[in-house]
């Protein structure tokens, strides 16, 4: 048993929920309305950060980036000020030592109308996650079905936004493991790999990292490749954005997938070819403040 800031008992320090304007609710307990319109649409915004030391790394961006997302479909998102404090408050007490998943979400709530649903939940990190930074994973190409360009050249589509919708990632996830792999990267229609269902690609040639831009792509832009593109330097590497082709990715020096919660993870095979492991993993890991 643990106690919240507001002085409410946790009934498991290893999984919480707290919900904003309602406080902490058990997290098996059912919290939200059934006509709900992230449950019945996937209509809402969520954001996925790495509790380190009991906080949220890069939790600004990630505040940024919702808030960026929730302007683009037209979601009222609360004040940043009382995300943050939500955030805290699921935080508090946390210990340092365990590595959290914690996720903020925010959806257009009711059907009926009414204020937007907005929690926070806190949970270990899966040791899958923390198991692949060590060991790498497998990936296989997913046609996409789309030229590179298609989605941000529609005007009406919000790109590269963090959405609750998450059916196409989770189909994709799904091929991957009847597959046999850890994981999927999208490649478009002309030939070029996008992104994975949770995670961006960034690959190293000629010391250089580089990833797939975001703005011409509508890939989501993400914050731990920014993060680690933004302070290669740290450790000797130049950094780019740039297509990329899977034959290209073959010949790389390193091929990584970054997403929040697992960092940096080695692809140690891209479509079944085994890859020459890449001696620099260990350090981009620790650059990004992840254990290995
Ligand atoms: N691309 C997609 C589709 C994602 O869902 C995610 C994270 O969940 C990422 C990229 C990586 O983003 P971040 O590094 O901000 O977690």
């Amino acid at each position: 048993m643990v106690m919240s800031p507001a002085g409410e008992i946790w009934a498991d320090p290893t999984a919480r929920t707290v919900v904003l304007g309602r406080g902490p609710v058990p997290t098996g307990d059912p919290m939200l309305r059934g006509d709900d319109l992230g449950v019945l649409h996937g209509d809402g915004l969520f954001e996925t950060m790495h509790l380190r030391q009991g906080r949220p790394w890069l939790r600004d961006e990630h505040l940024a980036r919702l808030v960026a997302g929730a302007a683009a479909v037209e979601l009222a998102v609360p004040p940043t000020a009382a995300l943050i404090d939500l955030l805290d408050e699921v935080c508090a007490g946390w210990p340092a030592a365990v590595e959290g998943a914690l996720r903020l979400v925010c959806t257009r709530g009711p059907e009926t109308g009414g204020p937007p649903t907005v929690y926070a939940t806190l949970a270990p990190v899966p040791a899958a996650s923390r198991a692949a930074r060590r060991t790498g994973i497998s990936v296989a190409t997913l046609p996409l079905g789309m030229p590179a360009d298609a989605r941000s050249a529609l005007s009406w589509l919000p790109a590269g936004i963090k959405s609750t919708s998450y059916a196409l990632s989770s189909a994709a996830r799904r091929w991957a493991r009847r597959t046999g792999v850890d994981d999927a990267l999208w490649i478009s229609s002309d030939g070029y790999a996008l992104e994975g269902p949770t995670a961006n690609v960034v690959w190293l040639t000629d010391d250089t990292l580089r990833t797939v831009p975001a703005a011409t792509t509508g890939i989501l832009a993400g914050t731990t490749v920014a993060w680690l593109l933004a302070h290669a330097a740290e450790v000797g590497l130049r950094a780019a954005e740039r297509m990329v082709t899977p034959a290209e990715l073959h010949a790389a020096d390193g091929v990584w997938f970054t997403s929040s919660v697992r960092g940096a993870v080695e692809v140690h095979t891209l479509d079944g070819v085994r890859r020459v492991r890449c001696p620099r993993t260990p350090a981009l890991q620790a650059l990004l403040g992840f254990p290995g």
